[in-house]
């Protein structure tokens, strides 16, 4: 059976792309893509078909499995993770952190109780967070959001091995509805064919390396920075390295302290950041050259821990020129507003590291100019990654999570194939409209930031301090959060203003 479309539904997807719609015709055509669009009722011989099957089971992957597991429309359909590493079980939390964390937004917060998970997160080990502290080296200017501004925690920092030992323990209690294959690794895809021929294959085709082959109406990509079914897809992805590496580790802090605040400075060399673990402990991610990177991961500990409280205190990047512009223009503020902005901080000084725990990443950026094919859709850093001094990857492809299940579970319901076009195309269009504004965000604050050229300096003290002694626009660049920070299960992005989608991206930045 052909699939018919009676209107055209389709939003453009603001990258250029534009798709053709026939009333009452029987295919439609994506003329940029050169695809016809069918819907096949019949399986294709001796191979399992699943309806879907999800490549990569990191955080992303696993949600996505969590989350179509236990959606009451989609009870039925078979869905299969496939993860090429080991499971992950974590049957006693460690005692020591793991070096790999996230900040994870109220907003996927949310989307991981839905699906079960968050219980077992809140079980096992996460911090939370109320105020967060970001200022600039070459200034003496500041940005604090606390508690007062918002309604609820303002994140949590969890470690990224019991995100996904949260996802895996509930997977386990869905054993009925997910099929899961660790050790599984993709090694090739076969993709159908625009029109069908009469010997192809109308599904996406997996095999696995140990020759298995799999056939799913619906492929999602969850396979990370590096996904193999987006290059295998040939789909053109705007993509660079920073100049930077995050060096990161578990710090011991010099006395015990409540330590529910996140620290961020910017540094010429990139931004440097200290995310609470628990009273004693913090987690490092600082930003900085690869030459640097290389020098700190080289440093005996107390020098490195030196190196650390030196970036966190000392001024040497700052001048009198700006210092004594931002204070007249803090000045100026202040008798406008006299009891606004908030006083500085101090962070905690470091005492010392984890053992084993410094490790370098190299990073970079990367878009998918388009997140669907047919019968395929992208999720998670497989479509985009960021630089991590705004600590918005990993939500970012929650956000993917609710917004595709939402959409296939609304497919479901309607009796619809699941890896038709239609609401994949919806899923890219509202996807991308909320992620590229974010990235840019994010890319223009790496680039703001990384120089001490005196005109940029001054304007981002000015826009630093203005921001923070106005609260009406400190608000509104932190209330929208954990509405906005993407999206529960079912909320969609269409609903969200411009300015909230950047207001949640700027405020793990400032
Ligand atoms: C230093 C640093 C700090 C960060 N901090 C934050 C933060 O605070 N908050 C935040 O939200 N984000 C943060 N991020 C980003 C976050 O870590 C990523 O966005 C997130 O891990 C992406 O998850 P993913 O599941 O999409 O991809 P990945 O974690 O890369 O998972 C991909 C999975 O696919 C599997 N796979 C790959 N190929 C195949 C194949 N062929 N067959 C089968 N399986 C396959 C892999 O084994 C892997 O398990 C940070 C990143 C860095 C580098």
């Amino acid at each position: 059976m052909m699939h018919k479309l009676t209107k055209a539904p389709l939003a453009l997807n603001g990258l250029g792309r534009c798709f053709i719609t026939e009333k009452h015709v029987s295919a439609v055509k994506i003329i940029r893509r050169g695809l016809v669009v069918a819907q096949h009722e019949s399986d294709s011989g001796k191979n399992e078909v699943y309806d879907v099957i999800i490549s990569g089971g990191g955080m992303v992957g696993s949600a996505m499995a969590c989350s179509l597991g236990m959606d009451p429309n989609l009870t039925g359909k078979k869905i299969l993770l496939l993860e090429a590493g080991n499971k992950k079980v974590m049957d006693k939390v460690p005692n020591a952190y793991s070096t790999r964390v996230s900040s994870i937004s109220p907003g996927s917060a949310t989307l991981l109780s839905g699906i079960g998970a968050w219980e077992h997160i809140t079980q096992m080990r996460c911090k939370p967070y109320k105020k967060m502290q970001v200022w600039d080296a070459c200034s003496d200017a500041l940005i604090t959001f606390d508690k007062e501004n918002l309604q609820d925690e303002m994140a949590y920092i969890v470690e990224n091995d019991i995100v996904v030992a949260a996802l895996t323990k509930q997977l386990d209690g869905l054993s009925d509805n997910v099929q899961v294959k660790y050790r599984s690794k993709v090694v090739k895809y076969t993709w159908p064919m625009p029109h069908q021929a009469a010997d192809s294959i109308p599904w996406v085709q997996v095999t696995l390396a140990n020759g298995e082959t799999l056939q799913t109406k619906l492929l999602i990509g969850a396979d990370g920075p590096n996904s193999m079914v987006r290059q295998k897809l040939g789909i053109p992805t705007v993509k660079w390295n920073y100049d930077q590496s995050a060096v990161v580790a578990v710090l011991h802090l010099s006395e015990p302290t409540e330590n529910n605040v996140a620290w961020q400075r910017f540094l010429p060399t990139g931004p440097i950041a200290m995310l609470p673990l628990s009273d004693t402990e913090s987690s490092l991610v600082w930003s900085t050259s690869h030459r640097l990177a290389e020098e700190l991961l080289e440093l005996d500990e107390e020098s490195f821990v030196d190196a650390i409280n030196s970036a966190f205190w000392n001024n040497e990047n700052q001048s009198e020129l700006i210092e004594t512009a931002g204070s007249m223009f803090r000045g100026a503020l202040s008798a406008i507003m006299p009891s606004a902005g908030s006083p500085r901080q101090l962070p905690p000084s470091v005492a010392g590291i984890g053992p084993k725990t410094r490790v370098m990443f190299p990073l970079g950026m990367g878009h998918a100019s388009e997140y669907i094919r047919h019968r395929v859709a992208l999720i998670g850093d497989a479509a985009h990654r960021v630089h991590p001094l705004a600590g918005q990857g990993a939500n970012l492809g929650f956000g993917d999570v609710a917004c595709l299940t939402q959409l296939l579970s609304q497919a479901a319901f309607n009796g619809k194939d699941l890896g038709a076009i239609q609401h994949l195309l919806e899923y890219e269009t509202e996807r991308q409209r909320h992620n590229l504004p974010m990235m840019a965000a994010i890319d223009l604050m790496k680039r703001l930031y990384s120089t001490n050229a005196a005109p940029v300096v001054l304007l981002r003290t000015f826009g630093l301090q203005a921001t923070n002694m106005l609260p009406a626009l400190k608000v509104s660049f932190l209330s929208p959060t954990a509405a906005a920070h993407l999206s529960e299960p079912d909320r969609r992005s269409d609903n969200i203003s411009h300015l909230s989608d950047l207001s949640s991206t700027l405020h793990p930045l400032f």
